[in-house]
């Protein structure tokens, strides 16, 4: 059998031929050379406007488009390019159905190492297949525009917005996540956490479709709150309870270090010690002995338990029903915590006072929203970014979080080639 024949079955052209089928070496490797050539009479087509065009010349050189290799050969179409003299866009190169503009592979090499890129990291990927990170990335990156050229973005009526922590923890990155109920998916990545950023993923969507946004989940994060304050007021905002909690225990840490320090300078026995993880635990996720122990702790009057005490008690909020009860809730508690004279938690208790209205929409939410969602979304893209997928630039971390998160849709595939 040919490999035309094997060509012919799985990837098919209706305006080109496929020629002979050449051993050869490209980069110090073994490969196959597939010539390829215009069908007789069928014209070629302008890149600029996608339509037929008179010819004008071909290159008398082949241009080199790789394939998926087989059999662990590399595989290479060479076609001698024409261009055209078309009439609205004067003289242009052609288009070919296997190529995308400049790019060296072809779309369906680019889709396979994509796919694969699913699984692996990048540079895995390269390895895997023999190839370089940068075609790798290349692929991901066709597949990416492709996906973000042909998305859907209507029907987002309920979004999230988060930040996460890249380049060795220097750099923010702002995402925004589709949080509906039956769809889930990263949006949009935006450089920075400011207003400018934010702003900018409402320009994208455009005001037609930004209006349509009935519920909004974000941290406290004030350009956050300003942002959807002026872009969509009319949204519902619910503020999200993961960084609450986040909040509270971070304060408590606070205390319990301060604490600690504070005995041991003080000649007392360091009881504190390795409590850290009891304190922050939820109680169910206790083991037996850390259960005896945090019973222990709580015999002493310390302010790191009283503070562990408030931060559980204010768990309770959660299970309220109605977002009055809750509210209710939320002044008893507030106001004990101001009279603790616990100073961090003191803070926290006036920082949730002040988002007290955001905080109780999640209650008018019906819990529907759990912010869960959009932590759960951050942790993958924390994931994906720890990775070894080598980046160094924002664009390469930018294109591996929307290839993993956003649900892109990818062109039609003619063959699996794995
Ligand atoms: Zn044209």
């Amino acid at each position: 059998m040919l490999v035309k024949t094997i060509l012919n079955r799985c990837q098919k052209f209706k305006s080109f031929v496929y020629g002979d089928v050449k051993f050869s070496k490209f980069g110090g490797r073994d490969c196959l050379d597939i010539n390829v050539r215009p069908r007789k009479g069928s014209a070629a087509i302008c890149s600029g406007c996608h339509e037929p065009a008179p010819g004008y010349d071909q290159a008398s050189e082949p241009r080199r488009f790789e394939f998926v290799p087989m059999w662990g050969f590399s595989v290479f179409f060479l076609y001698h390019m024409r261009r055209v003299e078309c009439a609205a866009c004067g003289v242009k190169v052609e288009e070919v159905p296997w190529g995308s503009g400049k790019r060296q592979l072809t779309k369906t090499y680019m889709q396979f190492l994509a796919s694969w890129a699913r699984m692996l990291s990048w540079k895995e990927v390269a390895m895997r297949f023999s190839t370089s990170w940068e075609k790798v990335f290349n692929s991901v990156d066709y597949i990416v525009q492709w996906g973000l050229e042909h998305r859907c973005l209507g029907g987002v009526t309920a979004i999230g917005v988060d930040e996460i922590l890249w380049h060795k923890g220097h750099k923010y990155l702002t995402l925004v996540y589709q949080i509906n109920a039956g769809l889930v998916r990263l949006l949009w990545i935006g450089q920075n956490r400011c207003e400018a950023t934010f702003s900018q993923f409402f320009d994208m969507m455009g005001a037609e479709r930004s209006k349509l946004i009935e519920f909004v989940c974000s941290d406290m994060w004030r350009p956050y709150l300003k942002v959807i304050r002026e872009r969509i007021g009319q949204a519902v905002h619910v503020l999200d309870r993961y960084h609450i909690v986040a909040r509270l225990n971070k304060a408590l840490d606070v205390v319990r270090a301060v604490e600690h320090r504070k005995m041991k300078s003080d000649g007392y026995e360091p009881i504190l010690t390795k409590a850290r993880w009891l304190l922050l635990k939820r109680p169910e996720n206790l083991t037996d002995t850390q259960e005896v122990k945090l019973r222990e702790l709580l015999k002493y009057n310390l302010q790191s338990l009283r503070a562990y005490l408030l931060k559980e008690e204010f768990q309770t909020l959660w299970s309220y029903v109605s977002a009055g009860w809750a509210g209710r809730f939320m002044d008893r508690w507030t106001t004990r915590v101001m009279r603790s004279k616990i100073e961090p938690m003191k803070k926290e208790a006036l920082t949730i006072r002040r988002h007290k209205d955001l905080i109780l929409n999640w209650f008018r939410a019906k819990k529907a929203l759990s912010s869960g969602v959009v932590e759960g979304m951050n942790n993958k893209a924390k994931l994906t970014m720890r990775k070894s997928y080598g980046f160094r630039f924002h664009r390469s971390a930018e294109i591996a979080l929307y290839h993993s998160l956003g649900k892109l849709p990818e062109p039609p595939i003619t063959h699996r080639f794995c």
